[in-house]
């Protein structure tokens, strides 16, 4: 078997991967098995922080082009972040495995609060750590959250779970002729215009030399192929 490329990762989960087959809410079935994927990855040694999305609940940014306020959507749309974080902390704990859901917004009643070194602490004591409530502030999103956190917990690689089975040069649904890349530097990401993550996350990330693995959470097992880097995947950065 192929030795692990990585040791400590942020893996990012955007609600829609949650929502399965459905277009939006949380569905069982799929949380379960990305449950499973994840405990896969811990049994090998892997230290893991889990950022959750909330678009399969509700996005800031599309409330308010429907005449939502603003910085009002965008709590609500942490706030669905932390549902879907609830959900998988509950998977992960029925499979057996520890986990810990921490906010980056304050609600003692229902999770810890992220503060740093203590997710530190649960992820080297072998617990899954689900990153909630985004950045904890509006007008940014989860996968600047990602980024940030794995900036700020040291981890190797942020592994950015998607549909698709990597970075195309174009909608492989719409273009036939569509490339899907191995590898790519930031640089060429960006000059490309390929939009791996939003501006930010992605600044963020070439700035910190995080390489940012972009994969399909639909296959059984991506993370662990992921993790010893034999999954079908795009690096990108680095
Ligand atoms: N959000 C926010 N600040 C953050 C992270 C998220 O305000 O730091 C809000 C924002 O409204 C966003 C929603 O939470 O639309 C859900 O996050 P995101 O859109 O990143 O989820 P994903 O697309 O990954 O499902």
């Amino acid at each position: 078997m192929a030795p692990l490329a990585y040791r400590r990762v942020v893996v990012k989960l955007s609600g829609e991967a949650l929502a399965g087959p459905e277009p939006s809410g949380i569905d069982q079935a799929t949380i379960d098995r990305i449950a499973a994927d994840l405990v896969a990855a811990r049994v090998l040694g892997v230290s893991l922080g889990v950022v959750v999305g909330g678009g399969n609940l509700l996005r800031g940014a599309t409330a308010a082009d429907k005449g939502a306020d603003r910085t009002t959507a965008d709590v609500m749309g942490m706030l669905a972040t932390v549902m879907n974080a609830l959900a998988l902390e509950a998977a992960i704990e029925r499979l057996g495995a520890p986990a810990r859901a921490m906010s980056a917004l304050s609600m003692p009643q229902v999770c810890e609060t992220y503060e740093r070194r203590a997710a530190r602490r649960h992820m080297a004591d072998g617990r899954i750590v689900l990153l909630a409530g985004g950045t904890g502030n509006p007008f940014f999103t989860t996968d600047t959250t990602a980024v940030l956190r794995a900036a700020e917990l040291s981890a190797d690689a942020v592994l950015k779970a998607t549909n698709v089975d990597g970075v195309y040069s174009a909608d492989p649904k719409r273009d036939p002729n569509a490339v899907r890349y191995d590898r790519l530097s930031a640089d060429e990401a960006l000059e490309r215009r390929l939009g791996v993550m939003d501006f930010t996350a992605f600044s963020l990330a070439r700035d910190r030399r995080i390489p940012i693995i972009v994969f399909s959470i639909r296959e059984p097992g991506a993370v662990e192929s992921v993790l010893r880097g034999t999954g079908r995947a795009t690096i990108v950065g680095g």
